[in-house]
């Protein structure tokens, strides 16, 4: 993640436009406030809106989007819709319309888990419920955790599924 509060190239411009010092030294400290805020917890909390998954997922999210870099939390703000399941540590994500993607959330799900579904819904996978296709499975999830792991995530989220990798292999022996 970006840990640095830079100006932008079109900020930069508009700041050099201004004629008065205090002026511009104001802008820079206005646009600062708010890169701070945006990059804060509650900044993130605040523009997650309304989560209905219980305090401690919420947390879990709130920490997985702050770690995310700017353009996937826009990503996530504007597209994506979190849903909790009660029970089970199931995850998983789906397309239902355009918009939003819904992720799935099992209760025991950790910052890996909520970056991988994120990542699923960033690179347009389609949910395959039933795990119909392996191939396909292992694809998506191979991309979905690396992904995760760029993002810096490490954990559940970040290592394909065994079971997956083994269906995968029984396939190409031919058994
Ligand atoms: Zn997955």
């Amino acid at each position: 993640m970006d840990n640095e509060f830079k100006l932008t190239r079109e900020q930069r411009r508009m700041i050099d436009g201004l004629e008065k010092d205090e002026d511009k030294d104001f802008t820079v400290k206005a646009l600062r406030s708010e890169w701070e805020w945006e990059n804060s917890f509650d900044g993130v909390f605040d523009n997650l809106g309304h989560l209905n998954v219980g305090v401690t997922l919420e947390g879990v999210i709130v920490r997985a989007v702050h770690k995310l870099p700017p353009k996937v939390r826009e990503f996530v703000y504007g597209r994506c819709v979190f849903v909790s399941f009660a029970e089970g540590g199931g995850q998983c994500y789906y397309k239902r319309t355009k918009r939003p993607w819904l992720i799935i959330l099992g209760e025991k799900a950790d910052e890996s888990v909520v970056a991988h579904e994120i990542a699923h819904a960033r690179l347009g996978h389609k949910c395959d419920l039933l795990g119909n296709n392996m191939e396909v499975a292992f694809k998506t999830e191979t991309e979905a955790c690396s992904l995760a792991k760029e993002w810096g995530f490490v954990g559940l989220g970040t290592e394909v599924d065994k079971e997956i990798i083994e269906a995968v292999e029984r396939k190409d022996a031919g058994k």
